[in-house]
């Protein structure tokens, strides 16, 4: 939830990057209504995702970390439903964007401050 709101174009590889920009620029953001499903297992996003094997992931791990930080804090179980407009407010609903320092410790992209600032430009748009 939190990296489809603070996407920008940079991934892991192009293949990873089209299939993104199709996710969060063709779908959810185009249409906020879009139904998504929250797993922790590998989803569509992850699909050619260098670091992908099988239904899992080379950075377990790390990845199984942070998502579970996110869920703690955004109150989501695996399985559950909702649209992205009820992904989106409940993003704006629950954080702040100092709060990514800690649960999104770990991650190469945190040090960018682009999904930081993309949740506050949410936040102030409502
Ligand atoms: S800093 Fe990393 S883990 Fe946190 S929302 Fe951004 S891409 Fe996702």
């Amino acid at each position: 939830m939190l990296c489809s709101i603070g996407w920008q174009g940079r991934g892991y590889s192009p293949e990873f990057t089209e299939n993104m920009n199709a996710i969060v620029h063709g779908r959810l953001r185009a249409d906020p209504q879009t139904p998504v499903v929250f797993t922790v297992m590998a989803d569509s996003i992850c699909g050619p995702c260098p670091s992908r094997r099988g239904m899992g992931c080379t950075a377990d791990d790390r990845i199984g970390r942070l998502d579970r930080r996110h869920a703690a804090a955004l109150g989501i179980r695996s399985g559950q439903r909702m649209t992205w407009a009820e992904a989106q407010a409940r993003a704006a609903a629950r954080l702040q964007p100092e709060d990514l320092g800690r649960i999104c410790n770990g991650c190469q992209w945190l040090d960018l401050g682009l999904c930081q600032t993309a949740l506050a430009k949410l936040q102030q748009t409502g």
